[in-house]
């Protein structure tokens, strides 16, 4: 109730504003976000241009990202993954939306994977992020669970290109009974850097005769 009668300063421009439906960032930062052109690899989500990586050898069909990871977008990541603010998901899921939602259209797909975490880590946030933003934009059946996260690792964000290379080997397990047949299959995930993290559950899942495999990530670092 007190939020309604006195202004909040926004996590991102610092101004006062009235509590709408949440109390973080003003209306004002949040219409800020918008669709952006990012440099990456569209076959692997690497950070260049003319890849040499993939000139033999394609990844993925086709990885959308939606726009930069930068401010005000990074901070309420920020506050979804690390601070447990769980509103942030439905602010990032509406930004989105539109997007997301043409690029699963245009490209047929039929089922979504979301980066896991590790059992700890998701006890300790008490949710894993990119299912909470998944659930408000695909339906629940379209959300494939089939992947597990079997080793801890450290913080990509925090390594070298080399380190963020092996920091994931053999990170991720596929479930027994997980089937992908003749789907169509969604990667999803928060922040492209080097792209190695999606291509980590890419190799996991590339011989278990998937139709097409694609990456959708919301921002690039
Ligand atoms: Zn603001
Ligand atoms: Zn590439």
């Amino acid at each position: 109730m007190l939020n309604s009668i006195f202004p909040n300063a926004c996590e991102n421009c610092g101004e006062l504003f009235f509590f709408k439906t949440q109390n973080y960032f003003c209306d004002k930062c949040l219409s800020l976000i918008k669709h952006q052109k990012t440099f990456y690899c569209r076959s692997c989500g690497d950070g260049v241009t003319n890849c040499q990586r993939c000139l033999s050898n394609r990844f993925f069909k086709d990885i959308q990202v939606y726009t930069k990871y930068s401010p005000p977008i990074s901070k309420i990541i920020h506050e979804l993954k690390f601070n447990k603010v769980k509103t942030m998901s439905k602010i990032i899921s509406n930004i989105i939306a539109d997007d997301f939602k043409r690029f699963i259209k245009t490209k047929n797909i039929t089922k979504v994977i979301y980066i896991p975490q590790s059992k700890k880590l998701e006890k300790s946030r008490g949710y894993n992020h990119l299912k909470e933003i998944l659930v408000e934009l695909v339906p629940e059946f379209m959300i494939f669970e089939g992947i597990k996260k079997i080793k801890e690792t450290r913080m990509q964000m925090n390594l070298s290109k080399e380190e963020r290379e092996t920091n994931l080997i053999g990170a991720f397990d596929i479930e027994e009974n997980a089937d992908f047949k003749n789907q169509n299959v969604l990667i999803f995930d928060d922040v492209l850097t080097t792209g190695s993290t999606i291509r980590e559950i890419f190799k996991l899942i590339k011989d278990r005769h998937i139709n097409n495999i694609y990456g959708y990530i919301i921002t690039k670092s």
